[in-house]
């Protein structure tokens, strides 16, 4: 792998939206799809675990950092553009490596419907697509009509709408060799917009990030929402400032006061005071609603 930008002991707070992390043994960006390829067989051969990452804004890694390779996606970007166009519908392709905001903007210009509750939501299309991103009545599987995925062992696959289960927050393949791969990789992703009225979604946009901006932390280091909605239909962010916890705190990790479901880094905060924050919050929202919430952030490392 000489010939790769290989770098050794990466911090992770570099490259997580939450600025905390120990080093990455292995840490690389591939540009290409052909360069990814060769890095995950190359990893398959030598047995070295991989961890793959986008934009690295739903993450938390653990203090000693992740053992083996991080292949960061966020390099892998192709153009944005339309594949497809009839009267009412638009079908746009985005590498994974896009973000979701290149993605969002796209729509604007092109007046196409169906993204605007991305406005704000940072990341990378491969992260939103693994996610399955939401916010408000959005989310991103319902604009979704195929995939393009790298099935370490098994090559590129396309999948279709009816080949992927979405989950409230994650992607589940129907197809048997993704489904029993570790690990699939979005390569591509190709959505299905309609046509709508350019002004009309600028405006909305517009709206929904304003309302994000005052609602949401958006100025100190986060994960965004740290624990999933719990089914029974009252939000996690409720919960949590029902439990008197707004404010709660560990070292430099604390409990929003603006929004309860964000964790926030007030400067050099350890992910084990996160960690230690997250089982507060879990306990003190067990005593009171006997609800228990499921963490929405993926925790990786040791
Ligand atoms: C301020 C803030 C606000 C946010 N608001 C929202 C919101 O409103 N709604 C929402 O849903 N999320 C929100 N998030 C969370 C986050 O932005 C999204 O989940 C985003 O889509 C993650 O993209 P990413 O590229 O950063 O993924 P990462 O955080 O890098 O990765 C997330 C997971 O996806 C996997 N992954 C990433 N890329 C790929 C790929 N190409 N192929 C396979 N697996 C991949 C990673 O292995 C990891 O398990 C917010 C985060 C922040 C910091």
């Amino acid at each position: 792998m000489e010939e790769f930008n290989l770098k050794k002991n990466e911090p992770m707070k570099n490259h997580t939206s939450l600025k905390v992390g120990g080093d990455a043994d292995l840490f690389i960006s591939p540009l290409s799809v052909d360069e990814l390829k060769q890095l995950v067989s190359g990893a398959e051969k030598y047995k070295i675990p991989v961890t793959f990452v986008g934009s690295g804004t739903n993450i938390l890694v653990k203090d000693n950092g992740i053992r083996g390779l991080v292949i960061c996606l966020a390099g892998i970007k192709g153009k944005i553009e339309i594949v497809q166009e009839d009267k009412t519908n638009i079908s746009v392709t985005a590498s994974s490596g896009h973000l979701l905001s290149s993605l969002g903007r796209f729509a604007l210009e092109k007046g196409l419907e169906g993204l605007n509750f991305t406005a704000g939501i940072p990341g990378t299309v491969g992260g939103a697509v693994m996610m399955n991103s939401s916010a408000g009545k959005g989310k991103i599987s319902d604009v979704i009509s195929y995939l393009e995925i790298l099935v370490p062992g098994a090559g590129v696959k396309i999948l279709g709408k009816k080949d992927i289960v979405f989950s409230s927050k994650g992607l589940v393949s129907k197809a048997p060799e993704v489904e029993n791969s570790y690990k699939p990789v979005i390569l591509k992703a190709t959505f299905k917009f309609k046509k709508g009225d350019k002004k009309k979604l600028r405006a909305q946009w517009n709206e929904i990030l304003n309302k994000r901006n005052l609602s949401q932390p958006v100025s100190l280091p986060s994960a965004g929402c740290f624990f999933k909605n719990p089914e029974s239909g009252i939000s996690a962010g409720m919960l949590i400032d029902r439990a008197g916890l707004k404010g709660e705190r560990f070292g430099n990790a604390m409990v929003s006061e603006k929004h309860a479901n964000f964790i926030v880094n007030l400067g050099g905060a350890r992910a084990v005071d996160i960690l230690r924050l997250k089982k507060r919050v879990e306990e003190k929202v067990f005593d009171f609603f006997s609800i228990r919430l499921e963490t929405e952030v993926k925790i990786e490392g040791e």
